[in-house]
């Protein structure tokens, strides 16, 4: 294990807050006082705004999701954290290379925004919808703490060799692998795109990316209450890697991992129709690279529901001076994943 027990890490993450007290912390770091739903409600203003820190994490949690607000009449952005280009033995497969380079890791990015331009068009979503904004795979932890500001030396992928995105994909001029510049970004999007629902990764995620990119959002929403103290958004969680859920039955339902909490609401469980259990099979066999590496995990996520919570508003100040995105030791959905 690395750095602290996910308990730990709620624990630090979230501060509790009665029960019959909703929406997210907009005015003045004070929650509005509504009651929270028992569920998703999608209606024809949603503006769904999903962060996944890989290509595929917003096809598994939300596939389902995403049709139903384009459906309603609503709208879907995404936005990438990483291209998720340092899964070194998809790499070798997917470039025909047994020691990858750094123009392999950038190739097989770009390989994997590809994937996710097609995954959301079965969906309905266009490629102008989607935002990769090229941090490091595998770094975003690292960012949290150590580089987070120009006191430190931008972080360096070992991988890609990069240490800023390209600039074609960065809305804020001079961005570099620092958390302080992913903060600011993420929180102009936020700011810009006024989502009513934000999907986000749980803190307890074991894949180190996920668990950092609650910390940025969470991170990222204090800054937009700020400066825009009337904004409101419903923010909800999902969850990818823990332990062996999601691909430990077969049951057609998927239930929550038993040992996490719903959070202030209960689980939401939202049902999906057949066609739409079928269009987000289609999506997530788009990620082509991913299917040829564990193509059994990524099939666990396509059931007839998806589960999500809703955590207690955040109140999250970054830098943290200690590991917070701890690690299970090889958990069985990190061994190839990315
Ligand atoms: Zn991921």
């Amino acid at each position: 294990m690395r750095g602290a027990s996910p308990t730990a890490v709620l624990a630090l993450a979230l501060t509790a807050l009665p029960a019959l007290v909703g929406g997210v912390a907009c005015d003045g770091g004070q929650p509005a006082r509504r009651p929270y739903a028992p569920s998703l409600a999608v209606v024809a203003d949603t503006r769904l705004l999903i962060f996944a820190p890989h290509p595929d994490d917003e096809v598994l949690s939300a596939g389902g999701l995403i049709q139903q607000v384009r459906e309603a009449g609503g709208t879907v952005r995404v936005v990438y954290l990483t291209s998720g280009d340092s899964y070194t033995d998809s790499v070798r497969l997917a470039q025909h290379v047994r020691r990858p380079t750094g123009a392999n890791y950038r190739a097989y990015g770009h390989q994997r925004e590809f994937e996710a331009r097609a995954a959301l068009r079965t969906l309905g979503v266009g490629a102008w919808s989607l935002t990769f904004l090229g941090f490091p795979n595998d770094g975003l932890d690292r960012l949290l703490s150590t580089y987070w500001s120009e006191r430190h030396a931008a972080y360096r992928s070992p991988y890609t060799r990069q240490r800023r995105p390209a600039q074609s994909d960065s809305f804020i001029p001079d961005t570099e692998y620092r958390g302080e510049d992913l903060t600011q970004e993420l929180a102009e999007i936020i700011g810009d795109f006024k989502p009513t629902i934000i999907l986000v990764p749980r803190p307890e995620d074991q894949h180190a990316d996920h668990c950092a990119t609650w910390f940025f959002v969470a991170d990222a929403l204090g800054d937009v209450a700020r400066v825009q103290p009337r904004f409101h958004t419903d923010l909800v969680t999902y969850i990818v890697h823990y332990n062996s859920w999601g691909f430990e039955d077969d049951d057609p339902f998927l239930k929550p991992p038993e040992d996490l909490d719903g959070g202030v609401s209960g689980w939401l469980t939202v049902p999906l129709t057949d066609r739409q259990v079928n269009a987000k099979r289609a999506a997530v066999h788009a990620y082509k690279s991913q299917m040829d590496s564990m193509g059994w995990f990524l099939d666990g996520f396509v059931r007839r529901n998806e589960v999500f919570s809703r955590p207690a508003p955040p109140h999250v100040s970054l830098p943290v001076t200690h590991s917070v995105c701890g690690e299970l030791e090889d958990p069985p959905s990190r061994k190839n994943k990315k």
